[in-house]
């Protein structure tokens, strides 16, 4: 169980607040997008999430347990950045090992769960080729198998389809929500693209100005006044 709970969060880079008392639950295995203009606090939200961002002030539990002290490696999560960092040099079965080369796992873990997670992201037919031999679509997907082959409760996701062209980006957009119903994943998801949020969210939190201003499902938060 990976719920997940932020409570009274803020954060403060000298001037700028970029969070003003954040509270947010998040429910196992629920997909929850934050979406919001740039600058209104997404990014810091997500990292504060992570532990790759402490916060002024407040708290983040996740499955329960108090994590805010506690570095990125003890918190269960994984994440997918806009950027997706993989590896040109390492093939794809290395650059979806990676995570579990690092937790020092044995090989046959290491083979199990880089095939369940080329499974559920389509890449089984590429696992010996190289980053360069793949489409933009293609090495995001495994951008995102290499979070999910260490099985973590939580997976943060940033703008992770913002460097695919239109095309690419429509169709992750619609695999990427039943890719990942083959996990038991709780994810976060930040965006600043409102069909994005509304195809893949179970709950969509809007920000604005370092606050969350509404919390609901996709046919709420888009319903006429
Ligand atoms: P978003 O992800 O929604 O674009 P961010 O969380 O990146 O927003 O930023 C929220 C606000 O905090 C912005 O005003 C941004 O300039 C500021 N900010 C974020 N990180 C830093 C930092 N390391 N130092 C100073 N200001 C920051
Ligand atoms: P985003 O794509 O989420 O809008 P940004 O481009 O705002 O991200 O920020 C990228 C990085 O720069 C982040 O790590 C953020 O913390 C940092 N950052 C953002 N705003 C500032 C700022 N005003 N001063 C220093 N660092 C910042």
């Amino acid at each position: 169980m990976a719920e997940i709970r932020v409570e009274q969060v803020q954060r403060v880079f000298g001037n700028t607040t970029a969070l003003a008392e954040i509270n947010l639950e998040v429910q196992d295995q629920e997909f929850v997008v934050l979406l919001g203009p740039s600058g209104c606090g997404k990014t810091t939200l997500l990292r504060i999430i992570a532990g790759l961002e402490t916060a002024t002030s407040g708290r983040v539990f996740i499955g329960g347990r108090d994590v805010t002290n506690l570095a990125p490696r003890q918190r269960q999560i994984a994440m997918v950045f806009q950027n997706y960092a993989i590896f040109p040099h390492l093939t794809v079965f290395d650059n979806v090992a990676f995570g579990l080369r690092m937790q020092r796992a044995p090989q046959q873990l290491i083979n199990e769960r880089v095939e369940r997670a080329a499974t559920l992201m389509h890449i089984e037919p590429y696992l010996k080729r190289y980053p360069s031999q793949l489409s933009g679509g293609q090495r995001q997907r495994v951008a995102v198998a290499r979070a999910l082959a260490v099985e973590p409760q939580v997976l943060l996701m940033d703008e992770p389809l913002s460097n695919l062209d239109a095309l690419l980006r429509l169709e992750m957009r619609a695999e990427l929500k039943t890719l990942l119903q083959g996990t038991k994943t709780t994810t976060i998801y930040v965006t600043h693209d409102q069909v994005e949020a509304m195809s893949l969210a179970d709950r969509i939190a809007v920000m604005h100005g370092g606050h969350i201003v509404q919390y609901a499902p996709p046919v709420e938060v888009y319903e006429e006044p």
